[in-house]
């Protein structure tokens, strides 16, 4: 029976390569812990016999020495990720029965390299939410505190990793949906480029903000992952060309970094004291050990949130128009005619926020309203990119809290939509600039809850990200 929770698949690997440890024996031991641990409502579905058989033939690989780079790793998969012939339902009722006809090509490439996917988890329907209560399966728990949220969307992949119910998951971040559970459960979750990792199989929220993330327990595995899934992609064609860089290739950092921080963030009202004292506290340590700390003002910062949202509820609102009842899922049997047939299978299949989000959309895309929302958006959009660009060409890197507070109870936000979206203060900049970020655990409050710090850096400079978190997770 494996009875240590390994903090890297490397660690795994070298166990089954002494003979210690094989596949099988991994895969029930995340199939027993997501067992015990049922309660926390993380998984929608468990593959259960398709994962030990996978394992018992990459155990066979293993002894011929034919394995694939990723063999050991056990992943958990959003329920936004599509796996061929599998189910998936975007974590809404409007997609109940549908199956993937193919694999997202993130999926398939972990495959390709021996990868076992255990299970399809829950999240916020659509990715929209920042706690994971806006799903029709419930909530999923925290496992540090189960009366508090594990942050949103992807908040039970936040589990599934926290809980060691696989080693790594993947999920998506819109405007922060890895980052914010990631700090929310102690793990470590990157959001990459925009474009760095092909969409094709991601189930569409925002189009022009979603990037498909990676949790995981070590920036090794992390680094891992992205070099396996990265990259060009025949289906997409937004996907960035670049070569994907050598990630894995020593992680370490021994330059001096230029280190910014932003005046308004700290300033922040809702900022909470403790998130505010480690992240001045991770500052001071930096400052200490020789690199430059420089205090900079981005007075565009109280936009960024209201940008997000007007662009991402646009977005929603024609992504989301493909669920008419017709093509896939959910059909009311309510209907009269066509149109009330539209009408019945949209308000029964999608939930409250939602459908909020698409009214809203709605809102900002029609005739009299384009100009002074939607348009304006993209204006401020661009400025916020264009200036947070400007800052990463003087500095290497930008730190923040990951959030402005600590995980919140359940309930306590549910019926606030506006409090609930404040707790994407400080990720959604990364991604109204579409610049990479990655979340990792700074410690944790007075009552042992934790907390995330936040370092974004330039585009494509992934690899820079990853040796710069090591340092701090190593030293600090
Ligand atoms: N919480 C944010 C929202 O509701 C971010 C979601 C995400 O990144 N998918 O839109």
């Amino acid at each position: 029976m494996v009875s240590v929770n390994y903090s890297s698949l490397e660690a795994i690997q070298d166990e089954i390569r002494k003979g210690d440890l094989n596949c099988v024996s991994m895969v029930r031991h995340y199939l027993q812990n997501i067992e015990e641990k049922r309660h926390l409502n993380v998984f929608l579905e468990v593959y259960k016999d398709e994962a030990l058989a996978r394992a018992e033939e990459i155990d066979l690989k293993f002894s011929q020495g034919t394995q694939g780079r990723l063999a050991g790793l056990v992943v958990g998969l959003k329920d936004l990720l599509c796996y061929k012939d599998h189910r998936i339902q975007g974590g809404s009722k409007i997609l109940e029965g549908f199956e993937s006809q193919f694999s997202a090509t993130a999926v398939k490439r972990l495959i390709a390299e021996d990868a076992i996917i255990i299970g399809r988890q829950n999240c916020d329907e659509f990715g929209m939410g920042s706690s994971n209560e806006n799903s029709p399966f419930g909530p999923t728990l925290n496992e540090m505190d189960n009366t508090r949220v594990p942050g949103g969307s992807s908040g039970a992949s936040a589990v599934s990793v926290q809980a060691d119910m696989c080693q790594v998951a993947l999920g998506s971040d819109t405007g922060g949906s890895v980052r914010q559970p990631a700090a929310f459960c102690g793990i470590i979750g990157l959001k990459p480029t925009y474009s760095r990792i092909s969409r094709h199989g991601l189930i569409a929220y925002a189009s022009s903000f979603d990037t498909i993330g990676i949790f995981s327990k070590s920036i090794e595995d992390n680094a891992l992952v992205l070099e396996v899934i990265a990259g060009k992609d025949d289906y997409d064609s937004t996907v960035s060309q670049k070569k994907v860089e050598n990630y894995t290739g020593a992680i370490s950092y021994d330059k001096k970094a230029r280190v910014a921080y932003l005046k308004e963030t700290f300033e922040s009202e809702g900022l909470n004291n403790d998130i505010k004292e480690k992240t001045l506290g991770t500052l001071d340590f930096l400052r200490r050990e020789g690199h430059s700390v420089d205090e900079i003002v981005f007075p565009l910062m109280k936009y960024a949130l209201p940008t997000y949202y007007i662009l991402t509820t646009a977005e929603a609102s024609s992504n989301l128009s493909r669920y008419d009842g017709v093509k896939y899922g959910y059909r009311s049997p309510k209907g009269k005619d066509l149109l009330s047939m539209y009408k019945k299978s949209r308000s029964e299949g999608f939930g409250p926020e939602v459908i909020r989000r698409i009214m809203l959309g709605t809102f900002v895309l029609s005739a009299s309203y384009y100009d002074a929302y939607y348009t304006k958006a993209q204006k401020v959009r661009r400025l916020i990119k264009d200036q947070t660009q400007s800052i990463l060409s003087d500095y290497d890197f930008i730190i923040l809290p990951t959030t402005p507070t600590p995980p919140f109870k359940i309930g306590e936000k549910k019926n606030d939509p506006l409090e609930m979206y404040l707790a994407d203060l400080f990720t959604v900049q990364a991604s109204v600039a579409g610049i990479p970020a990655v979340s990792i655990p700074n410690g944790t409050d007075k009552d042992g809850l934790p907390i995330g710090l936040q370092i974004m850096t330039n585009d494509f400079k992934e690899k820079e990200l990853f040796s710069f978190s090591k340092y701090i997770l190593d030293k600090q």
